[in-house]
């Protein structure tokens, strides 16, 4: 997907009213379209749009009088989700996400992440003059003190009652469900787990998984839980959570064994689970620099590797005998760390649950917009079809997100939120 190379987003484009009697501002014609529903290539189509919304999908469409893009020999795609981000500085990475075809971000939280600063973020997701991703989010963090991430992700800007809420018992959750739910949010993120790596810290009670669920409900909000391991699958699960942030530390275990009656329970929530594998590849980058791909990343990260602090190194020793430990395995390449969880990955895919693309980014060495494609790479070396994973970070995530009435596929009605591409994704 790296030859991206002309993102068009019309979104708040086109509301001169000169045009009016026109039938369409912009005619891309005899394009080869993926519309992200997961059905194949469509070739030789042409998309009409007017006033920013797609309004006429036909084999071949009048361009004379119109704005015109031959999209002869490229490939129409929707924009792209990344839906699981976070950033401390919005204004330095949300053109990095648009210049990868990023188009929209779901926001998961961070020690940032006040009130206001979300609502600079959406102001900015909503301006035509900057490029920046349309932005979505969840509530601040729900989780309790001495607990993942502040005390994992230790820092000061995280502020109880601001960035943060540590819950101290089960009463105070109404109170806070009702406040968190008068802003745009997507729903509340829950922290369930224990930490990346060791040493680990204790994980949230399961009753106040249950009562953060109730309350949510009462808004018709759903939570989204952060779980790291198989323990925290089946809390998240049991406690009536919707929906999963991460996929990485879950291993799905042989199917004659009691996870299969859970997934069984969980898949009948409609559930969405955000894949994350890019946790694994940028936590271990400091152990693996090879994996790099670019000459060009390879030489920034050597160049600030003598300013790291080799905790990150440490954190990726532990790290990495968590994982080993965690899938069996006796090889550490890439491959070995990726197989098994793309494997569970396409299992979930097949049983039918939503899986949706999201890397983390925020985190060290996870990149905007760049590791959105990392991830798909991942996705596909494990043997999941292009298509599928296109879906993931399309129609998939606009549904996370309730937006699928304007985004996440190429259909008549939709935004016009497009990116198109010289070669075949
Ligand atoms: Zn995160």
């Amino acid at each position: 997907m790296k030859q991206l190379i002309i993102l068009i987003s019309f979104l708040y484009l086109l509301s001169c009213s000169s045009k009016q009697s026109n039938p369409f501002d912009l005619v891309i014609s005899n394009v080869n379209l993926i519309d992200g529903t997961g059905a194949p290539i469509q070739h030789s189509v042409s998309i009409g749009i007017f006033e920013g919304k797609i309004i006429a999908i036909e084999p071949e469409l009048q361009t004379d009088g119109f704005n015109h893009i031959d999209g002869t020999d490229k490939f129409l795609i929707p924009g792209l989700f990344d839906c699981h981000v976070h950033t401390g500085d919005f204004e330095r990475d949300f053109p990095r996400f648009v210049h990868y075809g990023v188009t929209s971000v779901f926001v998961t939280g961070g020690s940032l992440c006040t009130n206001e600063y979300y609502a600079s973020m959406r102001k900015q997701g909503n301006q035509d003059s900057i490029p920046a991703p349309l932005v979505f989010h969840t509530s601040q963090h729900f989780t309790m003190e001495g607990r993942h991430p502040s005390k994992t992700y230790s820092s000061s800007n995280w502020r109880n009652g601001e960035s943060i809420f540590y819950l101290t018992d089960t009463l105070q959750i109404e109170r806070l469900v009702h406040d968190v739910a008068q802003y745009p949010i997507v729903g509340i993120k829950l922290t369930i787990e224990d930490g990346p790596s060791p040493p680990f810290v204790e994980r949230i009670p399961q009753k106040f998984i249950e009562k953060t669920v109730k309350e949510a409900s009462k808004y018709d909000l759903e939570v989204f839980a952060h779980v790291s391991d198989n323990t925290e699958l089946e809390m998240a699960i049991k406690g009536g959570a919707q929906n999963l942030v991460h996929f990485t530390g879950v291993n799905i275990e042989p199917q004659d064994g009691p996870q299969m009656e859970l997934l069984q329970e969980f898949i009948q929530r409609d559930p969405y689970w955000v894949t994350t594998l890019m946790i694994d590849k940028s936590f271990l980058y400091p152990l693996y620099p090879e994996w790099f791909e670019s000459e060009s990343m390879l030489r920034s990260y050597q160049e600030s590797v003598n300013d790291l602090d080799s905790s990150l190194v440490d954190r990726a020793r532990r790290y990495v005998q968590t994982l080993m430990d965690e899938y069996g395995l006796s090889d550490d390449s890439l491959e070995a760390f990726m197989l098994p969880q793309v494997e569970d990955i396409q299992f979930l895919n097949m049983m039918g649950f939503k899986m949706v693309l999201g890397t983390d980014t925020g985190n060290d060495f996870n990149f905007p917009g760049y590791s959105l494609h990392e991830e798909m790479q991942l996705l596909n070396m494990g043997g999941l079809e292009p298509l599928d994973i296109i879906k993931m970070g399309t129609l998939n995530a606009a549904k996370m997100m309730n937006a699928q009435d304007s985004l996440g596929s190429i259909e008549i009605g939709k935004l016009a939120n497009l990116i198109l591409l010289d070669k075949n994704p």
